[in-house]
């Protein structure tokens, strides 16, 4: 699981900034459900081989009336999901009585926390560190988020002891580079086709997940249903249909109680992103009578950024009139072209009508996000596609583009080797992009391009 990072501190004292610095503002998403008091930022970062989510938990100004009742319940909630804390303090403005209001709140809660004393550059880090020790969190990792000073110490101390991204993910990309020469393009199964494909059943409250998941599971045997979860933990569901084997990654939090299932958790932005990060495909569910809302397009941006395959599901698709579905079609053509490559699929998960279809573009998308390519094969889609269109000239020299090879799956990554590999200009990575995924017929994955050889 990816360890999750909370920010938390009173307003003013950096910690959008810290945010911003870790994610680069990459793929923050911004959640706004209810309950909310301000914007709360999510986003993935990477540091040192590790993946991790952090959480920019909005502003604790704990004023009179207690830490819980200035704490929106997302914010407290997030904290509760969070492997550790990182309290900021302003070292400027010096130590608040909001400050020692949230210290004694971690300290309660028993959490993981990490003092952290913010904009060292105005002030002595030592005096920084002497001026919160009474909060009794320890010494202050002293930082100055705004130039980048400190970081990488205040990582290590919150991140050095979470293993590595998998190895097998290494294990997996060398071994996509051994695919011989010559090779036909064959498919190796990658180690989570042993397991099935693990499909995680994303989307915000209400839009149906449960009842896709019941309505999922219903219809097929499954085999084991017995795992105990807490708030935070998704719970996994194998099983088979068609002698085909599946995990489902059930965010929704369905508890089998005698036959029926229930409903009993609620949405927890931290599980939906765990979720997503630990599948191999996202069912990612929609109210088509809601339409494209925002909230969608910030949990879809957080897919496309994890390169999971990913198949859209628009539910509630039942009893709409034929005016109201030609709106909402529009509409997805319009708001969704940035994950043009996912299957789109009309479901009522109520009725059952269209679920059965959804396992197909499962399939092909899992296969397209795992199958192996070797070298000789992309090697010679790169040639054909420079033949057709060469790349631009940079100061009166052509970019060469040499040779191609598979570097990961799952989003499948293609290496690419050659001279000014850092003028070649998006259109025509993109460009390359189309005509892999054409010729390849890869559905319903991202594709990643990376260029090797620069000068
Ligand atoms: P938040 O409310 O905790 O999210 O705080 P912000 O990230 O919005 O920062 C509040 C103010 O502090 C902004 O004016 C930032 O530019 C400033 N700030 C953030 N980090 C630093 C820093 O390392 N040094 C200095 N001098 N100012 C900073
Ligand atoms: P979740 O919060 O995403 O898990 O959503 P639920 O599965 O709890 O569904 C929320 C509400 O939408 C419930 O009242 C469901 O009965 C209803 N619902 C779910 N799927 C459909 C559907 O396909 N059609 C209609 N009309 N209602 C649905």
């Amino acid at each position: 699981m990816v360890p999750v990072i909370a920010l938390v501190g009173r307003p003013n004292v950096g910690k959008s900034t810290l945010f911003n610095r870790l994610t680069k503002t990459r793929n923050a998403i911004v959640a706004e459900y209810a309950g909310l008091t301000r914007d709360r930022q999510y986003g993935e970062a990477k540091w040192q081989g590790r993946t991790y989510i952090v959480i920019d938990t909005g502003g604790i100004s704990g004023d009179e009336e207690g830490i819980d009742a200035k704490m929106a319940e997302q914010s407290l909630q997030a904290i509760e999901e969070a492997d550790a804390v990182l309290f900021m303090v302003d070292s400027r403005a010096g130590m608040t009585a909001s400050d020692q209001m949230i210290a004694e709140h971690l300290r309660k809660r028993n959490k993981r926390s990490f003092l952290v004393a913010n904009k060292v550059d105005t002030v002595d880090p030592d005096l920084a560190r002497a001026e919160f020790s009474p909060l009794g969190l320890g010494d202050a990792l002293p930082i100055a988020a705004a130039h980048g000073r400190g970081i990488t110490g205040m990582l290590q101390a919150a991140l050095g002891e979470f293993p590595r991204d998998d190895a097998a993910d290494e294990e997996e990309a060398a071994q996509a580079e051994e695919v011989a020469e010559g090779e036909e393009a064959k498919r190796i199964p990658g180690p989570s086709e042993k397991d099935g494909i693990k499909i995680a059943i994303i989307g915000r409250p209400n839009v149906g997940k449960s009842t896709l998941v019941n309505r999922m599971l219903g219809e097929e045997r499954v085999i084991v249903y017995d795992q105990a979860g807490t708030t935070r933990d998704s719970i996994y569901i194998p099983f088979e249909r068609n002698e085909e084997k599946y995990t489902l990654i059930d965010t929704a939090g369905v508890r089998r109680r005698g036959k029926i299932f229930e409903a009993v958790e609620k949405f927890s932005v931290v599980k939906t992103l765990q979720a997503i990060q630990d599948a191999n495909v996202v069912i990612f569910v929609m109210d088509a009578r809601e339409g494209v809302v925002e909230h969608d397009l910030n949990l879809l941006g957080f897919v496309l950024e994890t390169g999971r395959a990913l198949v859209i599901a628009l539910n509630k698709w039942d009893g709409m009139e034929p005016s109201e579905r030609d709106y909402v079609k529009t509409e997805l053509e319009r708001r969704l072209f940035f994950v043009d490559f996912a299957d789109i699929h009309f479901i009522s998960a109520l009725h059952g009508t269209g679920v059965g279809h959804l396992y197909k573009s499962v399939q092909e998308s899992f296969r397209s996000a795992i199958t192996r390519w070797p070298t000789s094969r992309l090697t010679q889609i790169l040639e054909d596609a420079v033949q057709e269109h060469q790349p631009p000239l940079v100061n009166g020299r052509r970019i060469k583009l040499r040779y191609a090879h598979l570097g990961g799956a799952n989003p499948p990554l293609i290496v690419i080797h050659g001279n000014q590999t850092e003028s070649v200009p998006k259109s025509y990575s993109r460009y390359l992009e189309n005509t892999y995924r054409r010729v390849l017929k890869l559905v319903g994955t991202p594709i990643r391009i990376e260029y090797k050889g620069g000068e």
